[in-house]
């Protein structure tokens, strides 16, 4: 399987801000990233009794040192930001995984599960653009 470098420990595993004894804030100590399984990602965050939907509620519990956790909320909390059910900036969502070195592709992928579970990804990025003055009409 592939992985990389933790951009936030640079592979040392430990904590870079406060105690430098501990276990690094995103990889967990483990020094690198695996790369994404969206089954274990989707798994998290799909609600299963049903139709298949993206969960109403997602805590962001439990994601300091754990790269899976951290991914789910990232992919649930982007995928509801593009589809429009969350207008505020995702930031939460990158102070937990803005050192993933997979944060391109959880980004894919966060757009990947707007268009599968909410039918759109251009939600935000419209409202945005009004905002902006860049859409008109
Ligand atoms: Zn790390």
């Amino acid at each position: 399987m592939d992985t990389r470098v933790c951009n936030s420990c640079n592979g040392s595993g430990k904590n870079q801000y406060i105690n430098k004894d501990s276990s690094c804030n995103s990889c967990g100590g483990s020094g690198s990233y695996p790369e994404i399984n969206r089954e274990d990602v989707l798994n998290l965050i799909i609600s299963t009794g049903g139709d298949k939907s993206l969960k109403k509620s997602y805590s962001s519990n439990g994601c300091y040192g754990n790269p899976l956790k951290a991914r789910a909320y990232f992919v649930w909390r982007l995928a509801r930001f593009h589809g429009g059910l969350d207008t505020s900036m995702p930031s939460t969502a990158y102070l937990w995984s803005g050192k993933d070195p997979y944060k391109k592709e959880l980004e894919e992928f966060a757009d990947d599960v707007a268009k599968t579970y909410l039918g759109t990804s251009s939600a935000a990025v419209i409202k945005w653009g009004h905002v902006m003055g860049m859409i008109r009409g």
